[in-house]
């Protein structure tokens, strides 16, 4: 209610072309990528989380991962949680003046995700579903101001083995639900405890509008909270989609793909422009590709 209307493209466009899917999940696409950049001369290091940018002389010289090993560099591109990386920044002052002034900023909310498989097929439950709360305005005020977990959450159901039958052992389904949910500047949570009861909360809401005998059925089941985003992606306060996308954080107000002040210091992905969602990091990456080189 508070973003600007030109988001509604999207919903154009989704209209107009349809909403798609990689055959095999996400995955697929991540290793479509690898191949690509690894077929390009790249080399990519998995489980290696980069602990400092280095600097000298205001330009950035490569960075030095967890485990201790340094790499040179003479550009870095940052594809981590903005926060998070002028908060490794060696440049300190500067550092720590960005990541606090981007700290002021407003978060998109977190989100609830509990990823489950079920005995059975169902041919009557579509690919993507949206099981609305009866609250719209009211619901969308707790998450985002009133910083309370509805009980009551409009739910995102995502059934991937409608259309990809391989997402699922035979005679078995996968889902996930996914509730928007405050994020962790807003709701400080114990999510260690909360996350089994709201695991609940979700199911029941799926089994009383679309699945009676759900829990009967369940075959495997985990939960994902905005604890998660923050421990496994270093997402700040465990926002899923990095700055909220009204105007006055858009475009030119989002962060730029290359660094104010750094010549050489890159950003892409959900927090720079046009925004989060897989065709907006797309979008990002291919500029900041093209002012690298
Ligand atoms: C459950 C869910 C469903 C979604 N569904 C859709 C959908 O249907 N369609 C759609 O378009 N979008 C969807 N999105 C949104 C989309 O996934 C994100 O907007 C997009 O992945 C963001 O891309 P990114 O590159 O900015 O960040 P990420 O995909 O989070 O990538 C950042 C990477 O950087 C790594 N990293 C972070 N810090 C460090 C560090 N210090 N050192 C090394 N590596 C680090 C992380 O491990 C991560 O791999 C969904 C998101 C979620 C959570």
């Amino acid at each position: 209610m508070k973003t600007s209307s030109i988001y509604a493209l999207i919903h154009r466009l989704e209209q107009k072309d349809g909403v798609w899917f990689a055959r095999g999940g996400t995955n697929t696409l991540v290793k479509g990528m690898v191949a690509l950049f690894e077929r390009l001369g790249g080399r990519v290091e998995l489980s290696q989380k980069v602990a400092n940018i280095l600097s000298q002389n205001g330009r950035v010289t490569g960075v030095k991962t967890a485990s201790g090993e340094r790499h040179e560099a003479e550009m870095v591109a940052s594809n981590g949680d903005l926060v998070q990386t002028y908060e490794m920044l060696e440049c300190r002052d500067y550092g720590r003046r960005r990541a606090s002034s981007l700290r002021r900023k407003r978060f998109s909310p977190s989100l609830f995700v509990v990823h489950f498989g079920l005995k059975g097929n169902f041919p009557q439950i579509a690919h993507h579903s949206i099981l609305f709360s009866d609250r719209y305005g009211e619901l969308v005020t707790d998450i985002y101001d009133r910083a309370k977990l509805p009980e009551d959450p409009s739910i995102y159901l995502h059934h991937p083995s409608a259309t990809d039958p391989d997402m699922a052992p035979s005679g078995h389904s996968t889902f996930y639900a996914l509730a928007p949910v405050p994020h962790l500047g807003h709701l400080v949570a114990d999510w260690s405890e909360l996350g089994t009861k709201y695991r609940e909360t979700v199911l029941r809401r799926v089994r009383d509008r679309l699945i009676p005998d759900l829990f009967e059925r369940l075959d495997t089941c985990f939960h994902y909270t905005p604890r998660d985003f923050e421990a496994d992606l270093g997402a700040h306060v465990g926002s899923a989609f990095s700055l909220e996308p009204r105007l006055t954080q858009s475009a030119w107000f989002r962060a730029h793909n290359r660094d104010d002040l750094i010549p050489n210091l890159f950003f892409v992905g959900a927090g720079t422009h046009p925004g989060a969602g897989i065709p907006g990091v797309v979008g990002s990456a291919k500029a900041t590709a093209g002012l690298m080189i």
